[in-house]
C-alpha cells in the first residue's frame, strides 16, 4: 500500500525553523542589553561630562537625577515639559560632586538621586523576556515534533497552542481526479453518484425533505483505490477535499485528537460543500470494548468525532467519506443510522477491472505494438490497483534503462515478476542437488495440475530464485475469472499444492523445508473446506468458523465446542493426507514424464506452460489406450 500518498506537505523544513529559533536566542542573549538600552533611551542624548559641567555653570539645567553611574538632566530652554529631551552623561569615577550639587542648589534646580540602577532593564529582560522567548521557542519545537510524528503536513497555523494544531489536515481545493481515473469499481461509483449530485445541488434534496447520509464507509483491501475514489467524488463535484488519516488523530497529547476533529469540521463547514475524507478510520473508530485494549485518547477522539457527525447539519453539504479495511472492528456507534450507515465495497479488481486499470495507467505511456494488456490482466489475478500502477511504472523504468522509446510486453512481464515475486536473482547460490530438488518440486506441482482435468493450466515454471525467498515457483493462469469453486476443483488445488512435496518424496525420498508455504496454503484451504464450506461429510453443513476479517487476510476464528474443533482437525488432516497420497500416486505413475520435464527445466531454468503441455501431450499420445489421448 502506498504510504506516502499524502503530498500536501508544505510545513517548511523543520531544520530552517530550528535555525531561526537558535538565531533569535543568540540575538536575544548577545544584544539583549543593548536592545533594551536602545528601547528605553529613546529621546535621550548622551553628552560629555564637560557639557554637563558647562550647563551647570551656565545655569541652564531645569532638573537632574544623579545615580551612582550616571547623571541625567533636562534643560530649561525646552518649552514643552513632556517632550523635553533628556541628556545624560556618565559620572567620572572618584570625582566629588559636592561642588556641583551646591551650584545646583544655589540655582534652585530640582535634583535627586535616581533609584539604584543596577541594570533594571536587563533584569526585566532576563526575568520576563527571556523566559517568554524560551517558552515560545519550546512551543514551536513541540509543534514541529507533533508535526513530524504524524507524517502529514500542511503549514503552521500560527502559534496558537498545541491543541489548536491544524497542521495535519490536508486540503485540496480541486483534486482534479475524476471517475475516469478510477478504473472498474462500477458498483462503488454508482453508490457515490448520488453523493456527487447532492454536493452539486443540496437544495434539490432538502426541498423534498430527503436526508442524505452524512457519511459513507469505503471498505476494501489496501491499494484498491479507496482514496482515489474519494478524491474522484470531490473532483466530480468540484468541491474541496479535506483529508486526514485516522492515525494522525491519535497523538501523544491527550485531547489533541479531539481538538483536531473539531478544527477539521470547522474548516470544512466554512467552505461547504466539501468532502472530508478520513483514511484508516479504524485507528480511532475501533470498537471500545476491551477485546482490543482501551485507550483514553482514542476514545475521546472518537466521541468528538461522533459528536461532530451528529452535530453538523448535512444540508449545508459536508459529506464524510471514511476508508477502512477492517470494518468488523469498528465501533457500532459509528455505524449507526445517520452516521456511516452507507457501506461501499471497494473490491479487488476482476479481470475486466484489472484490464481497465492497466488502460488507465498506460494512458500516458508509449507502448510498443506487441503489448497485450488483456494477457497481462489475465496473469495478474489478485493484484490490486496499486500493484498494477506500480507494475506499469516499473515497466516504464525498465524500458528507459534498456534505452528503448516504448514499453514492450517483455518489460511488463518482467515488472510483473518484480512487483509480485521480487526481482530475479541470477547466478544463484543453490547447490546442484538443491537445484535438482527444486526442479522436481516445481514440476511436481505443474504435472499434478496438468494431469487433472479441472485444474488451471500452468503458464510458467521457474527455478530461478526470487528475492521474495521463493526458490522457484509455478505460475497458474486462470483462463477466466472464477467466483465459484466446486469441491472437486478445490481438491485438485490441494493435490496441486501438495504435488511439490509429493515429488520430493517420490523421487528423492526426502522432505525439505521448501514445501512449508505449500503446506500452509493447503492447510488453510482444507480448513476452510471443512469449517466454512461444509465440504466434509463428517462435520456436515455446520459452520465452525467465522471469517473475522474478510478484506485483509480472511483469517477466521473457531466458534464451536472443543470436541467439535478436534473433529474438524481430524477431518482437515484426513483430507490433506488423502490429497497427498493421490498426488504421490499420480507422480509415481507418471515418473518418466516427471523426470523428463524436471531435467528439461533444470537445463532451461524457466519453461512456459506451452513447453509443459508439449511434454504432457506427447506422453498422452504414446499411451496405447490412454484416457487423455484424443484423436482428431
Ligand atoms: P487505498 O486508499 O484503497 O489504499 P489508493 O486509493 O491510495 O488505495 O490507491 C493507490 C494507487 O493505486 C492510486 O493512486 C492509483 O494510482 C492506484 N489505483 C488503485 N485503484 C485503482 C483503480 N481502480 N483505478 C486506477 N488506479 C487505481
Ligand atoms: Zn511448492
Amino acid at each position: 500500500m502506498p504510504n506516502n500518498k499524502r503530498n500536501g506537505n508544505n510545513g517548511g523544513p523543520p531544520v530552517a525553523t530550528l535555525v531561526l529559533i537558535a538565531a533569535i536566542f543568540f540575538i536575544a542573549i548577545v544584544f539583549g542589553n543593548r536592545l533594551m538600552n536602545l528601547l528605553f533611551s529613546a529621546g535621550q542624548e548622551e553628552v560629555t561630562y564637560n557639557t554637563f559641567l558647562t550647563a551647570v555653570a551656565e545655569n541652564k539645567i531645569k532638573d537632574a537625577e544623579i545615580s551612582d553611574t550616571q547623571i541625567s538632566y533636562r534643560l530649561r530652554t525646552e518649552e514643552n515639559e513632556k517632550r523635553s529631551k533628556l541628556y545624560y552623561t556618565n559620572r567620572l569615577p572618584d570625582v566629588d560632586l559636592t561642588e556641583v550639587t551646591q551650584t545646583l542648589q544655589k540655582n534652585g534646580v530640582e535634583f535627586s538621586a535616581a533609584p539604584v540602577d543596577d541594570g533594571s532593564s536587563s533584569m526585566l529582560f532576563s526575568w520576563i523576556i527571556l523566559p517568554l522567548i524560551f517558552f515560545f521557542g519550546l512551543m514551536l519545537l513541540m509543534r514541529i515534533i507533533t508535526n513530524r510524528s504524524g507524517g502529514g503536513g500542511g503549514g503552521f497555523g500560527g502559534i496558537g497552542g498545541i491543541g489548536k494544531s491544524r497542521a495535519k489536515v490536508y486540503m485540496e481545493k480541486e483534486t482534479g481526479v475524476t471517475f475516469r481515473d478510477v478504473a472498474g469499481q462500477d458498483e462503488a461509483k454508482e453508490s457515490l453518484v448520488e453523493i456527487i449530485d447532492f454536493l452539486h445541488n443540496p437544495k434539490k434534496y432538502t426541498a423534498i425533505g430527503a436526508k442524505l447520509p452524512k457519511g459513507a464507509l469505503l471498505v476494501g483491501s489496501p491499494g484498491t483505490g479507496k482514496t482515489l475514489l474519494a478524491k474522484a467524488v470531490a473532483g466530480e463535484a468540484h468541491v474541496p477535499f479535506f483529508s486526514i488519516s485516522g492515525s494522525d488523530f491519535v497523538e501523544m497529547f491527550v485531547g489533541v485528537g479531539a481538538s483536531r476533529v473539531r478544527d477539521l469540521f470547522k474548516e470544512a463547514s466554512k467552505v461547504a460543500p466539501a468532502i472530508i475524507f478520513i483514511d484508516e478510520i479504524d485507528a480511532i473508530g475501533r470498537s471500545r470494548d476491551s477485546r482490543f485494549g482501551g485507550n483514553d485518547e482514542r476514545e475521546q477522539t472518537l466521541n468528538q468525532l461522533l459528536a461532530e457527525i451528529d452535530g453538523f447539519d448535512s444540508s449545508n453539504g459536508v459529506v464524510i467519506l471514511a476508508a477502512t479495511n477492517r470494518p468488523e472492528i469498528l465501533d457500532k456507534a459509528l455505524l449507526r443510522a445517520g452516521r456511516f450507515d452507507r457501506r461501499i465495497i471497494v473490491d479487488r479488481p476482476n479481470l475486466e477491472g484489472r484490464y481497465q486499470t492497466l488502460l488507465v495507467h498506460t494512458r500516458n505511456i508509449h507502448l510498443a505494438e506487441d503489448v497485450d494488456l488483456k494477457k497481462l490482466a489475465q496473469a495478474t489475478a489478485g493484484a490490486v490497483g496499486a500493484d498494477l500502477a506500480n507494475l506499469v511504472n516499473e515497466a516504464a523504468l525498465r524500458a528507459v534503462r534498456m534505452g528503448r522509446r516504448a514499453v514492450n510486453q517483455q518489460d511488463l512481464l518482467v515488472s510483473f515478476e518484480t512487483v509480485i515475486a521480487g526481482t530475479e536473482k541470477k547466478g544463484t547460490v543453490l547447490t546442484d542437488i538443491e537445484k535438482r530438488i527444486v526442479s522436481y518440486h516445481e514440476v511436481g506441482h505443474a504435472l499434478v495440475a496438468a494431469m487433472k482435468k479441472h485444474s488451471q493450466p500452468v503458464s510458467k515454471i521457474t527455478i530461478v530464485p526470487h528475492t521474495s525467498g521463493a526458490l522457484g515457483y509455478t505460475m497458474q493462469m486462470p483462463e477466466e475469472e472464477k467466483f465459484l469453486n466446486s469441491k472437486e476443483e478445490l481438491i485438485i488445488e490441494l493435490q496441486t499444492l501438495l504435488g511439490g512435496r509429493a515429488a520430493e518424496q517420490v523421487v528423492f525420498g526426502i522432505q525439505t523445508t521448501g514445501a512449508a508455504n505449500d503446506i500452509q496454503r493447503a492447510t488453510e484451504l482444507a480448513r476452510k473446506m471443512v469449517t466454512q464450506y461444509g465440504m466434509s461429510e463428517k462435520i456436515g453443513l455446520m459452520a465452525l468458523a467465522t471469517a473475522q476479517n474478510e478484506y485483509l487476510d480472511g483469517k477466521a476464528y473457531m466458534d464451536c465446542a472443543q470436541t467439535t474443533a478436534d473433529d474438524a482437525d481430524h477431518e482437515v488432516r484426513a483430507l490433506l493426507n488423502a490429497c497427498y497420497e493421490d498426488a504421490k500416486k499420480l507422480l509415481r505413475e507418471k515418473r518418466e514424464l516427471l523426470d523428463e520435464i524436471a531435467l528439461y527445466l533444470l537445463e532451461k531454468e524457466t519453461i512456459t506452460g506451452d513447453d509443459l503441455m508439449k511434454f504432457v501431450n506427447a506422453d498422452a499420445n504414446c499411451l496405447p489406450a490412454g484416457e487423455e489421448a484424443t484423436e482428431e
